[in-house]
């Protein structure tokens, strides 16, 4: 199907955009942005959150000719992947074969290039899951979701989050805030992809959260340390680390493992916990974010005084400290962990996930790795909020319980995710109905058509 035709009022509908001087019209060359106060902007899909799985909602959206505005109230696109520095996806790969590919496959492996780095072999099965994960250059990521939004001809709103949102009969109205902008968005179909299932909460959908939350990450990178000396004193650098504990000079959590070598040896920077972190408004985010720079700060104070520490100092930090878990919504369905661990294959199944259930507690990790074979799956049903039209969730807010989130959450599965979702809403908008009542074999069809890998 060709994406400009998809679409009858597409070019009608870039002219409204353009006129309404909100969005000018999409090119690498003229980047188009929304940030006038003018009347109201029409569209067909608006994605919230541009995150792991909203850029790849947009760009699927946008090449299947849908107006699409991508609304992200931080300064680029990736969320956690970029911003929160996690920037090793995992895992499109079960069992030596791949099982997630499309949009987020295709930008991961072009990232990979553009670095001038080749991707691992997956065929190998290993113990752990980690060899899977594909090392980023975030930055260069964020770059390359940019362009293909971009190309797409999806409008990129930074800055911007939405106020007030109102069901009308063609579906919302929205109040878009931002510094200094201020505007009413129509839209047919609304791609909650902010993680925390904010438009869902803003609606007054059922939302489900644990009284205990998974801890966040203040990714951070150490430099300066004397490898060399630091080695040698590995077992008294420990003692240190313990008796610094001890009086409260480090807390627990300052290195998820209790282990002094942790920060001292990761290039990754996943090493603590911060506890009770959370993302879901401006102020548990400044809270957390808070954490986390303490934490830094606490441990890069340590570092100076080991033996080989000395000119110990940061070489790279992410501005925001990344959040585990928030809300989950309550879907049409909902995956448990029993369906997660026995790869239960939905009849509404749209994409694969694939990871160890991987609750990180006060404790730190112990990730429970699937049977042989099992590859899980994703329903349609988890991407739905329970009683609710034209609106549709994907990434780690999925409706599903504890545990099976706590694998369902990375960032290839958001990724199939926010592709599925975006294929069933631009079907949904196209035909004037629900995401629920899209044929479903009409979506897999699209999704194939677009690189995607289908459950069979
Ligand atoms: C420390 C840590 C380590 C992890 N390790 C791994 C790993 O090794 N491999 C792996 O694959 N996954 C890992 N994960 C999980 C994975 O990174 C996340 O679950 C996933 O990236 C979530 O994607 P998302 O699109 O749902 O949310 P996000 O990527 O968080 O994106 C949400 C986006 O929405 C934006 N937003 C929020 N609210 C609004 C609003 N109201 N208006 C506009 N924009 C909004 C945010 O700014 C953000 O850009 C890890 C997560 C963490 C925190």
């Amino acid at each position: 199907m060709n994406r400009r035709s998809f679409f009858k009022s597409k070019v009608a509908g870039t002219a409204i955009l353009a006129s309404s001087g909100l969005v000018c019209k999409a090119s690498a060359e003229n980047p188009p942005t929304v940030n006038d106060n003018a009347s109201i902007l029409d569209v067909d899909v608006l994605v919230v959150g541009g995150g792991s799985a909203g850029h790849v909602a947009a760009i699927q959206a946008g090449r299947l000719g849908a107006k699409t505005v991508l609304l992200e109230r931080n300064s680029q696109l990736g969320g956690t992947t970029t911003t929160g520095g996690v920037c090793f996806p995992g895992l499109f790969h079960a069992w030596g074969k791949q099982v997630i590919s499309g949009i987020g496959w295709e930008l991961v492996a072009k990232s990979v290039e553009v670095d001038g780095r080749k991707l691992q072999d997956f065929t190998r099965n290993h113990r752990s899951h980690v060899p899977h994960h594909v090392d980023l250059n975030g930055q260069l990521y964020s770059l390359l979701a940019e362009e293909a939004c971009l190309d797409a001809g999806v409008s990129l709103a930074y800055y911007q989050y939405p106020e007030k949102v109102t069901q009308t009969p063609e579906g919302w109205l929205v109040e878009v805030r931002g510094q200094g902008v201020n505007y009413q968005l129509r839209c047919k179909q609304i791609i909650d992809c902010s993680g925390n299932a904010t438009v869902v909460g803003m609606l007054g959908f059922e939302r489900m959260r644990g009284d205990e939350r998974q801890p966040g990450t203040q990714v951070v990178v150490y430099k300066g340390l004397d490898k060399d000396v630091v080695s040698k004193n590995a077992k008294q650098i420990q003692q240190m680390y313990d008796q610094a504990v001890k009086e409260g000079r480090l807390q627990k959590g300052d290195t998820w493992s209790g282990k002094a070598m942790q920060p001292i040896r990761s290039m990754k920077g996943n090493v603590n916990h911060i506890f009770g972190a959370d993302a879901t408004d401006a102020g548990t985010q400044t809270q957390t974010n808070l954490a986390g720079r303490k934490s830094v700060l606490r441990m890069l104070k340590f570092l100076k005084t080991i033996p080989g520490g000395e000119n110990a100092s940061i070489d790279r930090m992410m501005n925001e400290t990344a959040t585990r878990e928030t809300f989950r919504i309550k879907g049409e369905s909902t995956i448990t962990v029993n369906d997660y661990q026995n790869g239960r294959k939905f009849d509404d199944a749209l994409c694969y996930s694939f990871y160890p259930i991987d609750l990180h507690t006060k404790d730190g990790v112990v990730p429970k790795h699937l049977k042989r074979g099992v590859v899980p799956t994703i329903p349609r049903g988890a991407l739905i909020p329970k009683g609710s039209t034209n609106l549709m969730v994907a990434g780690r807010c999925l409706s599903s319980d504890r545990l099976a989130n706590s694998a369902a959450r990375v960032q290839a599965s958001c990724m199939g995710m926010g592709q599925a979702a975006a294929c069933t809403a631009v079907l949904a908008a196209k035909s004037s109905t629900t995401p629920k009542e899209v044929h479903l074999g009409e979506i897999h069809s699209l999704l194939r058509e677009h690189g995607a890998i289908v459950p069979t």
